[in-house]
């Protein structure tokens, strides 16, 4: 399945990269994660390398999905490693990739459940907030829930007791 991602460069501004779509996880019916590959034609060997992603409800609000770019690299056929989840997990992975290692407690589906980056808008940052137990976009909005505010030297802490707020 090939898949749409906008792309911000300097050079070009903003333009829609198209992606193979290779590996989503679903948790409670939702994307969680997500890897897919784009061609890169300007390398000394032309390959596709692999972006990872991770998605979210923003504030817990399944209609306003979000996803992140938790890295990028290595080629299509490298493959991808096998996940070892604790309890069942619906995953989705392309006959196009390779899978290293054995899934433990995956529940593979036949197809995924539509195309995960239409629905949702990229963020270039999130947080979780531990006393909401959902993740927040905290691009546009720094303070995003009644828990978590900007300190003085401009960090995210928790606005009753001054503790960071890890992303
Ligand atoms: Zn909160």
């Amino acid at each position: 399945m090939k898949v749409t991602i906008p792309n911000y460069d300097s050079r070009n501004g903003w333009i829609d990269v198209e992606h193979k779509l290779l590996y989503v996880e679903y948790r409670e019916d939702i994307p969680f994660a997500a890897i897919t590959a784009f061609y890169v034609p300007e390398a000394d060997k032309p390959y596709w390398r692999k972006v990872y992603w991770d998605f979210f409800p923003n504030g817990g609000d399944t209609n306003d999905m979000r996803y992140y770019e938790n890295g990028s690299g290595g080629s299509l056929e490298e493959g991808i490693n096998a996940c070892k989840f604790a309890k069942p997990v619906e995953v989705w992975i392309s006959s196009e990739i390779v899978i290293k290692g054995e899934f433990v407690n995956a529940v593979f589906l036949p197809k995924p459940k539509g195309d995960p980056f239409k629905e949702a808008q990229e963020t270039p940052s999130y947080i979780y907030c531990k006393k909401c137990n959902e993740y927040y976009d905290d691009y546009m909005e720094p303070e995003p829930c009644e828990h978590i505010c900007l300190s003085n030297d401009g960090e995210l802490v928790y606005r009753d007791n001054g503790e960071k707020v890890n992303d």
